[in-house]
């Protein structure tokens, strides 16, 4: 067959139609509320310096997505806890807000830049949560940090970015985090 021959059949695409890029992102476990994690402030820090550049903001359409992770027990620092059910209403709600407020970081810097954005939060196991956005908002690239764990960590503690970059259905990056970023132990975000 000559190249003459060979026909690439291409889905018709709006010209104009902005690159969709979605970025995940998390709360920080050192930092503490509000503050994102380090690994993904230098995965959205990247995206802003090396793709969506000031010369070309308006090319890209930045969605951000959080997953909060329903808290399996509550207790955090404590090992007694009395709760009534007014106490259950307000920690959805605060829940929420917590969500909201880590958004509205990486809202606000792309609002001051110009960048077209928009961000929500879905509930359930990150990985997972992530692989079904994914399925539903078609991105053309999904953007992730990384902590950089070693073998052995990732199977004790999990890792989010390699998960994605096995399972979710379009073009994955991942980012890790800078050297001189990493906490005294690597675990930690
Ligand atoms: P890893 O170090 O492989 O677990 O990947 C960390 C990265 O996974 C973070 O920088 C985020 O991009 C992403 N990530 C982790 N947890 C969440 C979450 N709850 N919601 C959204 N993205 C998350």
């Amino acid at each position: 067959m000559s190249m003459d021959e060979i026909q690439v059949q291409v889905e018709p695409e709006a010209e104009d139609s902005p690159t969709k890029v979605l970025i995940c992102v998390n709360q920080s476990s050192i930092k503490g509320y509000p503050y994102p994690s380090l690994s993904c402030v230098d995965a959205f820090e990247w995206t802003l310096k090396k793709l969506v550049k000031r010369s070309s903001k308006h090319l890209f359409k930045l969605c951000f997505l959080h997953v909060e992770v329903p808290d399996e027990d509550g207790f955090d620092d404590t090992d007694s806890l009395y709760a009534s059910p007014d106490d259950f209403k307000d920690l959805k709600h605060r829940e929420k807000i917590r969500g909201l407020h880590l958004l509205e970081i990486f809202i606000r810097r792309c609002h001051e830049i110009g960048v077209p954005c928009e961000g929500w939060i879905r509930k359930g196991d990150p990985k997972e949560a992530i692989c079904r956005e994914v399925k539903k908002i078609h991105p053309d690239i999904l953007i992730v940090g990384s902590r950089g764990l070693g073998p052995v960590q990732r199977i004790f503690v999990g890792t989010v970015s390699e998960y994605i970059s096995k399972h979710a259905d379009c073009p994955v990056l991942v980012i890790k985090r800078k050297v001189e970023d990493t906490p005294e132990d690597p675990v930690d975000d």
